[in-house]
């Protein structure tokens, strides 16, 4: 049996396509004010690697179980593969996007001043 993990976190975008293609839902994305996760619940993984075939930057692989990955949330046993900081805004401190979102944004486009800001606050940008 394998499992899904992502060995180097830097790779991963935080696109949350593996979560939208696994089918059981084990693996899910989930964001709060502060982070954005990818969280595995290793007992409703069947090993598929749809989560793995879909991820174009290469960031998740399957390992033999039971995973190497991070740390548990205390969720029936649900671990966190990666996560990543939630970037506030510069004027109201709204949340924007994952830290690793923006930087693959910058990385395809460029510096922006409005990368900083959030959607009501682009226009002082
Ligand atoms: S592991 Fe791949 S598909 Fe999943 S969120 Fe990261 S970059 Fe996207
Ligand atoms: S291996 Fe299959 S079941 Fe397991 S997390 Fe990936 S897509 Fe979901």
């Amino acid at each position: 049996m394998n499992l899904p993990a992502v060995p180097n976190a830097d790779l991963c975008t935080m696109c949350g396509f593996c979560a939208q293609a696994c089918p059981p839902h084990a693996l899910r994305w989930v964001e709060n004010p502060r982070e954005t996760r990818l969280v595995l619940a290793p007992a409703d993984c069947d090993g598929c690697g749809k989560c793995v075939q879909v991820c174009e930057f290469k960031a998740m692989t399957l390992v033999p179980a039971p995973s190497p990955a991070g740390s548990s949330v205390g969720d029936e046993g649900a671990v966190i593969l990666c996560s990543s900081p939630v970037v506030p805004c510069r004027n109201c401190g709204a949340p924007i996007a994952s830290k690793a979102e923006l930087a693959y944004i910058v990385r395809q486009i460029g510096e922006a001043k409005w990368q900083n800001y959030c959607l009501d606050c682009r226009g002082i940008a």
